[in-house]
């Protein structure tokens, strides 16, 4: 497995990454997560022995890499723009390492042949990129880097550069494919439903260091602070009378913050809370009410099934869904991570 302790990186006086230890099992797929400019190419690119470390080390399997060039390390990377050879047909982008690893062109056809079938290009061998989608493109960027099957995939926001109905779709197909051939893999991406849709953990990073790491949905249900709520998607954070309001109604004997998703609060005949609709939005998904609620705030509530939208003005109750919500430790009293 990989292991990286206390990895430092230094470009100059300026620190990139800054003590980042973390684990990841053979078979795992790692998301590390975390705003643009934080240091997670930089993190990528050290494990892939591109970055010298100025400080601590990565092994893998129990030995320490430092000695050992990018090309011995068996580790394939794979970036956002996919950096396929233009004028090379499709079937030739995928055989590319393995022609270079003096691969027998009998077993370099089939092994062509199977990867394109994983990652749904049959067919596509005599293609050149030029004439693919996005999507289609980052797929044979996929296949290419796991044509050799290396013993761990470095993903560079492989979906970040597509647009996002194609992004949700090839995020769930990247992981299908990835667990299908067992690839263990490191993905770093600014995007928390790109993370959520393809990895088993998640770290999050911030200004070169780990914020929280663990199984994909501790992270979720467990923000360590407001500021890793709201990168992991929780639109609004309430602390203290507001919090403690929302928790109440909730049910919730715990005492914090409160990160809401946008349908944490639906408007419910039996709810224990009351506010006066500020506004309200039909979507395809549902109504989008605003809603000032007296002691909490105005805050983004939904309609349940069946119930109409309310027109601005009127009074609604509002039921708390336990499940859209996270308890966040108050600031200061978080210790943190490790
Ligand atoms: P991310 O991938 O999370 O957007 P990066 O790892 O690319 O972040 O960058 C982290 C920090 O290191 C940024 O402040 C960036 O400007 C700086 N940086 C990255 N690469 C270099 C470089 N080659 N030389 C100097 N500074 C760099
Ligand atoms: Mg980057």
């Amino acid at each position: 497995m990989l292991s990286l302790t206390s990895v430092r990186v230094t470009y100059g006086h300026a620190v990139a990454v800054d003590d980042v230890s973390l684990e990841l099992a053979e078979g795992q797929v790692l998301a590390v997560l975390g705003p643009s400019g934080c240091g997670k190419s930089t993190l990528l690119r050290a494990v892939a022995g591109l970055e010298r470390l100025s400080a601590g080390t990565v092994s893998y399997d129990g030995s320490d890499l430092a000695g050992v060039p990018t090309h011995k390390r068996g580790f394939a990377l794979m970036f956002q723009d996919g950096q396929l050879f233009g004028h090379r047909s499709v079937g030739d982008n995928v055989a590319y390492p393995l022609r270079i690893r003096r691969r027998s062109r009998t077993e370099i056809a089939q092994r062509v042949e199977e990867l394109l079938e994983l990652v749904g290009l049959a067919g596509f061998a005599e293609r050149v990129p030029a004439t693919l989608s996005g999507g289609e493109r980052q797929r044979v960027a996929l296949a290419r880097a796991l044509a050799v099957e290396p013993r761990l995939l470095l993903l560079d926001e492989p979906l970040s550069a597509l647009d996002k109905s194609l992004r949700e779709r090839l995020a769930l197909d990247l992981r299908e494919i990835l667990t299908r051939a067992g690839t263990t893999a490191l993905l770093v991406t600014h995007d928390h439903e790109e993370a959520f849709a393809v990895a088993d953990r998640m770290a999050l990073m911030r200004a070169g260091q780990l914020v929280q790491d663990g199984a994909l949905v501790d992270v979720w249900e467990h923000p360590v602070d407001a500021e890793a709520a709201k990168f992991l998607g929780y639109p609004t954070v309430l602390s203290g009378d507001a919090a403690r309001v929302v928790l109440r109604a909730a049910g919730i004997d715990s005492a914090g913050q409160v990160a809401m998703r946008r349908s944490a609060l639906q408007v419910r005949e039996d709810g224990p809370l009351t506010g006066a609709v500020l506004s309200s939005r039909v979507t395809p998904d549902a109504v989008r009410l605003e809603v000032d609620v007296p002691g909490v705030g105005v805050v983004a509530a939904v309609t349940s099934d069946g119930v109409g939208a309310p027109s601005p003005g009127a009074d609604v109750h509002l039921g708390v869904d336990r499940d859209r919500l996270a308890v966040v430790p108050d600031a200061g009293s978080s210790p943190r991570f490790p």
